[in-house]
């Protein structure tokens, strides 16, 4: 173990003794550990560093482990058979426990721009730094490579700079992070329009995790978001899905979308929604509103989300728009998949969306149109497409929306419900093929 009185870049940092703060090695995943323990065994330093050491500080269950090392990728290749480099610019190395994965980054310098040298000229540097390191086991130093404290300083809040070590199982602090916690505030590290110049994302990432810790933005750090906000328009749409993502799936979409907007940020983000939503009626924007709180919901019951679902209700208004604005749209099904493909071709601008994402989101507005007007005919294919549950929920959320849709919801509730018999009974009392369906669930208020 290199005990931290000698590595280089530690006289920057503040140390806590374990009493006097309450990450526990039991709550880190036990394959986490073993990277530790490994990469110090094998006379390299380690630390366990960003979301898992803010949230084990929290009391929160990390999303993932991520580890800091002086060991470089190519000996984290060597020392760990089910590892893998990726990246080109920046390389990490994923070593793989079954379906869990610990990232590991060696120790970078401050400046992104060191690293931003060709990649020819930086796989040069990191393969002659790497033998001369492998033999030393020591820190690098170098143009690519930094001290612990340099890696410090170039991660972007302070709260995601805290380092775990199992040396005294002590935390290290360079950037007042541990205040900031206490405190609740995101604050970036440096001057906070140079961090978002060189990297805009960081705004998007200041607001999810204010969002998703129930932190403030500190003033600083808030301050240049509305003039910088523009500066995401030249991230690529793929980055800024992988974002969208974990916006999605964060557990607090609702908030962080309150945020993006307080902001003026969601136009980057969600540009063709927000536009709709200028204009749209109370029914669509409510659709989106309960879109956005339903997938909280989901995720608060420990149920999974999917993404293409909340794109469909995100897109959901600009359709109607499209469709509105097109006559011809209401009773053909060419100039609706035409709407359709025009309404994610726009959003794709802006975010990458995976065309397995861009289909079954076509597939939910599809079935909307087969439920709506279901014949005889359609109605067993309707339900028994892979889409329908995605589908009938989207049709659930219309009517919540205040969408009137003659109860066609409850049809479909009780259809599903229903034995063999009695579904034959309900198809039976549908209309001709073509005709739209004239029975509702009570007799009493039977209709056309
Ligand atoms: P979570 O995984 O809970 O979303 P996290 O803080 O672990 O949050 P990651 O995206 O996993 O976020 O990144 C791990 C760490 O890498 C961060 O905590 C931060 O220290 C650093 N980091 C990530 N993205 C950036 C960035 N764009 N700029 C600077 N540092 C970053
Ligand atoms: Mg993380």
């Amino acid at each position: 173990m290199i005990h931290l009185e000698v590595l280089p870049g530690i006289e920057n940092a503040t140390l806590i003794d374990r009493d006097h703060h309450q990450v526990s090695r039991s709550k880190i995943s036990p394959n986490a550990l073993k990277v530790l323990y490994k990469l110090t065994a094998a006379g390299f330093c380690a630390y366990l560093v960003g979301g898992s050491v803010r949230d084990l500080l929290l009391g929160l269950q990390p999303k993932d482990f991520d580890i800091a090392s002086n060991a470089t990728p190519e000996d984290l290749r060597k020392l760990f058979r089910n590892s893998r480099i990726i990246g080109r610019r920046f390389k990490i190395v994923h070593i793989r426990y079954g379906r869990e994965i610990i990232e590991v980054t060696t120790f970078r310098a401050h400046h992104d721009a060191r690293n931003q040298i060709s990649d020819d000229v930086s796989r040069r540097k990191i393969r002659g730094l790497d033998s001369a390191h492998s033999s030393a086991g020591m820190i690098l130093r170098d143009n690519v490579y930094g001290n612990i404290d340099e890696d410090a300083l170039r991660r972007d809040f302070t709260v995601n700079a805290l380092y775990y070590t199992l040396d005294k199982f002590r935390i290290l602090d360079f950037t007042g992070g541990m205040d900031d916690l206490k405190h609740k505030k995101i604050r970036i590290i440096g001057d906070p329009a140079a961090r978002y110049r060189e990297d805009p994302v960081r705004m998007l990432r200041a607001i999810r995790f204010a969002a998703k810790l129930g932190f403030t933005i500190e003033q600083g750090t808030k301050a240049p978001i509305d003039e910088l906000a523009h500066l995401l328009e030249s991230i690529s749409p793929a980055r800024l899905f992988d974002e969208t993502l974990k916006i999605i799936t964060s557990g607090h979409v609702v908030k962080i979308f309150a945020l993006l907007l307080e902001f003026k940020v969601s136009k980057y983000l969600f540009g063709p929604t927000v536009t709709a939503l200028k204009t749209a009626g109370d029914t669509e924007r409510k659709l989106v509103d309960l879109a956005l709180q339903n997938t909280d919901s989901r995720l608060a019951e420990g149920k999974s989300v999917t993404p293409y679902f909340l794109f469909a209700a995100l897109l959901w208004p600009g359709l109607r728009q499209r469709l509105a604005a097109d006559s011809a749209a209401e009773n053909s099904y060419s100039s609706f998949q035409q709407a359709a493909n025009d309404s994610l071709r726009e959003q794709l601008d802006y975010t990458a969306i995976p065309k397995r994402f861009t289909i079954a989101a076509k597939e939910i507005w599809e079935l909307q149109l087969r439920i709506e007007k279901h014949n005889r005919r359609s109605i067993e294919s309707t339900f028994g497409h892979p889409r329908f549950r995605a589908a009938y929920d989207f049709l659930l959320l219309r009517e919540e929306a205040g969408e009137q849709l003659n109860s066609l919801g409850q049809w479909w509730t009780d259809f599903q419900i229903a034995d063999t018999k009695r579904r034959t009974e309900m198809i039976g009392l549908v209309s001709n093929p073509g005709a739209r369906r004239r029975r509702k669930r009570k007799p009493s208020s039977d209709t056309a």
